[in-house]
Order: structure tokens, then sequence, then C-alpha cells
């Protein structure tokens, strides 16, 4: 059973990870997606918020391919969370040139610590390409719509964040 780790933060899930979430869903049996504690990070929703939100979304992707799709929090090393959820593969979504040289050092770095787990890059749907969190989150923030974005159960809280909290 092929077992892989699409890891990250989603604060918030954008369309850009569902996107990947779906392509990755084909090549796996199993997927993990290892959401980053990152309380360094400061994110604007709570774990909790982040791994509900996630769920929403994956469980009609699950029906809909066949396989096993699961949330799975951690805060440790990413190749210890890969480790410990029996993944040979981690995926990483590429956009453009920006991701680029963080990512390509992270795979150096893990392949030190770890030989034996393959990292694959999916590029999203053209539409999606430019979508970033931490984008999307200035825009809720601005009062903007974040529709074309964002899927609807997270436009909905981003919607209540920015009215509660207009600054
Ligand atoms: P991180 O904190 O690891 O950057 P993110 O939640 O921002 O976490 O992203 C998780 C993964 O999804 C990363 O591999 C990132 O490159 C990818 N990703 C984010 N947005 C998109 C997008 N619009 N298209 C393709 N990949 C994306």
């Amino acid at each position: 059973m092929r077992i892989g780790l699409y890891p990250g933060t989603f604060d918030p899930l954008t369309l850009g990870h569902v996107d990947i979430i779906r392509r990755a869903s084909s090549l796996v049996d199993k997927l993990i997606i290892g959401v980053a504690i990152n309380n360094a990070k400061s994110p604007m929703f709570s774990l909790e918020e982040r791994v509900q939100m996630i769920d929403e979304e994956i469980i009609p992707i699950a029906i809909e391919r066949g396989i096993k799709i699961i949330t799975h929090p951690f805060e440790n090393l990413l190749i210890d969370c890969a480790k410990d959820v029996d993944a040979s593969v981690i995926v990483r979504g590429l956009r453009a040139v920006s991701d680029f040289e963080y990512e390509f050092q992270m795979v150096g770095m893990n392949r030190v610590l770890s030989s034996g787990i393959e990292t694959v890059f999916l590029m999203a749907d053209n539409s999606y390409q430019s979508i970033a969190s931490k984008l999307v989150k200035e825009i809720a923030r601005l009062g903007g719509k974040t529709e074309e974005f964002v899927p609807e159960s997270v436009q909905k809280r981003l919607l209540s964040f920015s009215q509660q909290k207009p600054d």
C-alpha cells in the first residue's frame, strides 16, 4: 500500500491545496494531510479549525476516488512525521519560481535525513496557480471577496473573521 503525506500549514485551505489533494489522491492508496501546528507562524486559524476545514473537503474526494484520506496534525520534523505515518512519498505543490528554491533545499536536506522517502511535486490547475493562503488572509482582513480562492466552508469562516476583526 502506497502512503503519501501532503504537509502544509493550510492557514487556511485554498482551492490550490484542494486541487493538489485531488491530484495526489490518484497517485497513492492512502493520503495523509499533515497539518503543521506551526505556532511560530501565528496562524489565523487554530489547529482545530484548520483540521476541520480540511476534513470537510476531503470526505467527498475520498469517496469519489475510493481511497482513504485523513488529517494528521504534526509538530516534529517533516521527515519524522513521514516515518510516523509510514509514508513512502511526500507530496508538495509547486507554484511559480518562488516555491522552487525553498523546496529544492528541503528535498536535499530531507534526503540526507532519510534516503528512503521520495518527494513528488505537483502543479495545480492554471486557474489555481497564483493562490496563496497568505494573500487570501490579507484580502479577507481588508474585507475583499475570497470565494474564487477558497472552498465555500472556508469562505464563510473568513467572512465571519473579517466581520469580527475588521483590522
Ligand atoms: P507551508 O507552510 O508548507 O508553505 P502551505 O499550506 O502554504 O504550507 O502549503 C502547503 C503546500 O501546498 C506547499 O507545498 C505549497 O507549495 C502548496 N501550495 C499552496 N498553494 C498552492 C497552489 N495555489 N498551487 C499549488 N500548490 C500550492
